[in-house]
């Protein structure tokens, strides 16, 4: 068959249009769609190594959702080559981001010495106006331009690093906090964890990234230390609502750290488990569970059925049994998810129905 010049090219855009999707690294959840966010990157206008544009080009080739450029506001390692200007990575970014479809989020890092520490601060106006030496003034002003503001990697540097102290309190207590990073890139935080639990704060987990990123193939063990946004929408706003509601979980190494409430539908539409199957009339009952995330699943056995521990490799799938009482009677199987923690080591309860189903 011939194929016309018109027809090649039309191919030909598919193609185009198909790589440029962002990636189903995991499913979305019932009434929300999961996206793949970085809410801490740095530039060449604080002590990043790249341009602002490549920010975006990165996050389309790495099937990110979103991107806030998030430079130093008080360390400024470059500005005789490249003058102060908080406003400009953003300016910068934007047109491309449009045209890539990459949600960008005009943000900055709040940099002090521990405490108080580093803080993000999401959804600004303008950055200038955080350019200021009192530090509970920069989070009250940033507040006023109703940001969202979250502590970065506390347990990282100074003596007093990884401790809640008055001035934590005060911004809590005026509700200027709404959030901790539980990951930086290769660390976990589980006391931040646990602070997120307790006082309802909503968990990131984002890469703090300064070079280049080159490895934009992910796999289940190797991929940016990233935040899912469980949003209404693929929009900036939606994004927004979503972090102040604390619709998130964290993707950190191959694991997930989150809420019961997220994590639960999330594995629920990661996992499928098929009707059993017998052979020569026994009760064995054989089934495959599939996983479509990028996670590898670390099943343990909680329950008296079934093997003791399943692994269910990233988007694949697996046949395991279980053997059935005479009667074939359905039996249902606990499990629970190692990797999704829903408390500091404390992995997300599941249960598998395998029914009584009859031969083909
Ligand atoms: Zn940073």
């Amino acid at each position: 068959m011939k194929i016309s010049k018109i027809g090649f090219v039309v191919i030909l855009l598919l193609c185009i249009v198909s790589f440029s999707f962002a990636q189903d690294y995991f499913p979305n959840i019932p009434q929300y769609k999961t996206l793949i966010c970085d809410f801490h990157t740095h530039t060449v206008f604080s002590d990043g190594s790249v341009w602002p544009t490549v920010r975006v080009d990165e996050a389309l080739r790495e099937g990110l959702d979103a991107v806030a450029l998030s430079d130093h506001i008080e360390y400024q390692p470059h500005k005789n080559d490249l003058p102060t200007n908080h406003n400009r990575p953003f300016e910068i970014a934007e047109q491309g981001a449009r045209e890539k479809n990459i949600l960008l989020i005009k943000a900055a890092e709040i940099t002090r010495d521990t405490p108080p520490g580093h803080y993000n601060a999401l959804y600004l106006d303008d950055i200038d106006l955080l350019d200021t030496p009192e530090f509970l003034e920069v989070i009250e002003n940033a507040n006023q331009q109703k940001a969202f503001v979250f502590w970065n990697h506390h347990a990282w540097k100074g003596e007093e690093r990884g401790r809640w102290r008055d001035v934590q309190t005060t911004m809590y207590d005026n509700k200027w906090l709404h959030g901790m990073e539980v990951a930086n890139g290769g660390s976990y935080y589980p006391k931040a964890h646990q602070w997120c639990l307790d006082k309802n704060l909503t968990m990131l987990g984002n890469s703090d990234i300064h070079a280049p990123s080159l490895d934009y193939q992910y796999t289940a063990q190797k991929h940016r230390t990233l935040t899912l946004v469980f949003a209404a929408e693929r929009t900036v706003e939606s994004i927004k609502e979503a972090l102040f509601a604390e619709h998130t979980a964290v993707w950190h190494k191959n694991r997930l750290i989150g809420r019961t409430e997220y994590l639960k539908p999330l594995f629920d539409r990661c996992v499928t488990v098929s009707k059993p199957h017998y052979v020569n009339g026994n009760n064995i009952a054989f089934f495959e569970i599939a996983n479509n995330a990028m996670i590898d699943l670390e099943l343990k056995r909680t329950g008296k059925s079934g093997p003791a521990a399943i692994t269910l490799p990233a988007r694949s799938t697996i046949i395991t049994q279980v053997k059935l009482s005479d009667d074939r009677k359905a039996v249902k199987l606990s499990y629970t998810v190692s990797n999704f923690l829903i408390a500091p080591k404390k992995g997300l309860p599941v249960e598998f129905d395998v029914s009584d189903m009859p031969e083909k």
